[in-house]
Parts: structure tokens; C-alpha cells; sequence
């Protein structure tokens, strides 16, 4: 029964009823409101349902328009993704940088799935520049996706081949890395991505975490994610990153740009095409990398803590890059910890592994 006949089909039945039936017919009138309740309760369960299902979760897929996608070059896209039903949960408020998170999503052909790190960025429609979501805003549930397809590739040649308006699944969220929580810590503020003052220090609770990050071509996007998200890191980054070209970052590079100009992060590009010689690139990150610093744990704010104590080492990108500084992942296990960061002091207490 659909949900507007029911208050219609319940009122004429009373009214029959009251209006002086046969004894008999006065009998069925429980049985019409027992059957009727139970009716409201299913569709309301229905719906309720239904609503469920529309939010993004790990246990099933929702289906998600291509808003927005754009070539940065012959291999490396951006993809913007908008949810079909409006998202009630605010994934950026929800994981803030305390967690590294991604989504999947569905090949239906060959039934295969593929993770993505979603960005807190939509595409304005009348500029067709990218922005980032201010705090508390989700716009319904969009996000931006930081894509490479590879020549023989199931999944990203696919989605670069789909047209906008396309409806994919999408699954998640699925947390990839989880950094230390302080409870009641101020949220740090992403007042420079909407202007360009520069501000005083900000103030915390507890003393913020400095940590490295090396990354290598779309593995960039795990550390935009933290760096952009709601409540962003609130110690310093520094981060390298590999690619053939700091072109391939298309309209991301002035988020990193600016990063680094308000001291959040401390960027070092290494490009293939500057330097194609490999043992020379993995040189200059050793020259960058820094030692480990101890992690204390919660100890209260001070103004101007000076210089950069990086506490853990967080590396992603393709398997080849991850072993050069890290050591291999073995059969999808961190596996133990060698390469350069071995060699600079790091161990598994302090470096992350990222796929
Ligand atoms: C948590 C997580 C987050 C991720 N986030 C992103 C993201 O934001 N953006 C993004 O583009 N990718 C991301 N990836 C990688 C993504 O999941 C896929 O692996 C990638 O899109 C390739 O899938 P494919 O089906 O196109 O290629 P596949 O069919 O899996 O691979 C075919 C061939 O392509 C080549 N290839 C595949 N992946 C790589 C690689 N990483 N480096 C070098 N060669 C490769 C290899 O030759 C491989 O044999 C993420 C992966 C994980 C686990």
C-alpha cells in the first residue's frame, strides 16, 4: 500500500464504522487498525531503510554521478563524484586527519573493485575551479578523486573512458591509517585556502605530532587527504613527493603551493624528468630524510616548539618505490622495515606502509 492512500483508506473504514454499521462490521474495525498500524510501521521501516542504504557504506555500494572529470594529462585525471541521494553523514567532519581513509569502487564487467582516496574538493560550477569543502559542509556527499590509468589497467582506464553524468558504486569508507586521537584537541583551522592573510600561531591542547611523508605519483592524494580534510594535521609535514612532473598535480598544485607558504608543509619534489637517473632521485630524498624523534605522548602546548620532530614516517606509492625507501610489503603484511628509512634510523615502532 502506498504511504499517502493509507491515512485515506484508515479514515474512510472509521468513518463507515461510526456511521452506524451492523454490529458484525462494528467487529473488523480492530482488525483494520491492527493491519493498518502494522502497514505504517513497514513503510516507515522502508524508508528508513532505503535512506540507509543511500549513505556510503563499507557493507554495500552506493551509486555515485560523475560530476566532473578532467585530463591533467595523457595518463593522470580528476574525477569528481556526487552521491545520487544526498549524503546525511559528513565523512570530513567524521575522520578528520586522525584518519587516513579510502573508498572502492565497483568495475561491473569483470566484477572487480579498486580503492581511491577521496579529496575534500568540489569543482565550482561557474569557475570550474576546484575548492575545498569549508567545515561542517559535505554539499550532499561530493568529493574528488586523483586518478592514473595504467596502459594494461582494469578499473582507471575504465573510469577515464566513462562520460560525466555516468552512474558508478562506490563502497566505504575504509580506514587505511589511524594517527593518534587527543580528545577535546582544538581542530586546526583551513583559513588559508579561503584567503591569503598570514595568521599568528595557532594554539592547541597538546603539543601537535611533526610527521614525514614520502609519496609517489597518485600516492600524493593520502597526503592531500590529511593535510585538506576537516580538522587538518596539526603539526608539520614534510613531504616528498615523486612524480615525472610536478605537472601531473594540474589544479591540486596551488593546495600544495599554499600549504607550503602558510609552514605546513616543507615540500621536496623529486621529477623523473628533471633527474631520470633513479639512484640519483633516491640520493636526494636520503639527503632530505630526516632521523627519527621519539613520540612523548600528551604533553601540554607550547608556543613555538622549533623545528620539525617528525615522530612516524608514513610512504605510498607503487610497490617499487615503497621497497627503494621502506622495504616490501610481503603479501599485503607491512614486512620488515629497510631501504633508506632503515638506514636514517626509522623502524616498524615509527613507519607505515601505505598500499
Ligand atoms: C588505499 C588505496 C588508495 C588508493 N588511492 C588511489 C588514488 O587516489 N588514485 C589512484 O589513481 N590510485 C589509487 N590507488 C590505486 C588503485 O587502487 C589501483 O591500484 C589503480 O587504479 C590501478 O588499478 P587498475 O585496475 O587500473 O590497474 P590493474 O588492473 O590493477 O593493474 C594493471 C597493471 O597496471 C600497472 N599498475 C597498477 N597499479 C600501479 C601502480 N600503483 N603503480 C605502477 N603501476 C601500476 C601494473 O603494470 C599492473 O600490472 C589506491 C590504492 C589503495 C590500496
Amino acid at each position: 500500500m502506498r504511504p499517502l492512500l493509507f491515512p485515506f483508506v484508515v479514515r474512510g473504514n472509521l468513518r463507515r464504522y461510526f456511521n452506524g454499521t451492523s454490529p458484525q462490521r462494528r467487529k473488523i474495525w480492530p482488525f483494520w487498525l491492527v493491519a493498518g498500524s502494522a502497514v505504517a510501521v513497514s513503510v516507515s521501516y522502508y524508508l528508513r531503510e532505503r535512506q540507509t542504504n543511500c549513505e556510503l557504506s563499507p557493507e554495500h555500494f552506493t551509486p555515485y554521478r560523475i560530476s566532473y572529470k578532467k585530463n591533467v594529462d595523457s595518463t593522470h585525471f580528476l574525477m569528481e563524484l556526487t552521491p545520487l541521494q544526498e549524503q546525511r553523514i559528513n565523512m570530513w567532519a567524521k575522520m578528520r586527519s586522525d584518519h587516513l581513509w579510502s573508498i572502492e569502487i565497483k568495475q561491473p564487467d569483470v566484477m572487480v573493485v579498486r580503492s581511491y582516496t577521496p579529496l575534500p574538493l568540489h569543482v565550482e560550477k561557474e569557475s570550474g575551479q576546484l575548492k575545498l569543502l569549508p567545515d561542517g559542509e559535505n554539499a550532499g556527499g561530493v568529493f574528488l578523486l586523483y586518478l592514473k590509468k595504467y596502459g594494461n589497467g582494469e578499473v582507471a582506464r575504465w573510469l577515464n573512458g566513462l562520460p560525466e553524468g555516468h552512474v558508478i558504486e562506490v563502497s566505504g569508507p575504509f580506514v587505511e591509517y589511524e594517527l593518534p586521537v587527543y580528545e577535546e584537541e582544538a581542530s586546526r583551522n583551513r583559513d588559508l585556502f579561503f584567503d591569503d592573510k598570514i595568521r599568528p600561531e595557532e594554539k592547541f591542547k597538546y603539543k601537535p605530532i611533526d610527521i614525514a611523508m614520502f609519496t609517489a605519483g597518485t600516492g600524493i592524494a593520502s597526503a592531500l587527504q590529511i593535510l585538506l580534510t576537516e580538522s587538518p594535521l596539526r603539526g608539520k609535514m614534510l613531504l616528498c613527493y615523486s612524480c615525472g612532473t610536478i605537472e601531473e598535480l594540474g589544479p591540486l598544485k596551488p593546495f600544495l603551493n599554499q600549504l607550503e607558504k602558510h609552514g605546513r608543509i616543507d615540500l621536496h619534489v623529486f621529477e623523473s624528468s628533471k633527474q631520470p637517473n633513479r639512484s640519483k632521485r633516491l640520493k636526494e630524498i636520503w639527503e632530505v630524510m630526516p632521523t627519527p624523534s621519539k613520540y612523548s605522548g600528551l604533553v601540554p602546548f607550547q608556543n613555538s616548539p622549533g623545528g620539525f620532530h617528525p615522530v612516524l614516517s608514513l610512504v605510498c606509492g607503487p610497490e617499487r618505490y615503497i621497497s627503494s625507501l621502506a622495504g616490501p610489503k610481503i603479501n599485503l603484511t607491512q614486512g620488515p622495515i629497510d631501504g633508506l628509512l632503515k638506514h636514517k634510523g626509522w623502524s616498524r615502532e615509527n613507519v607505515y606502509k601505505l598500499s
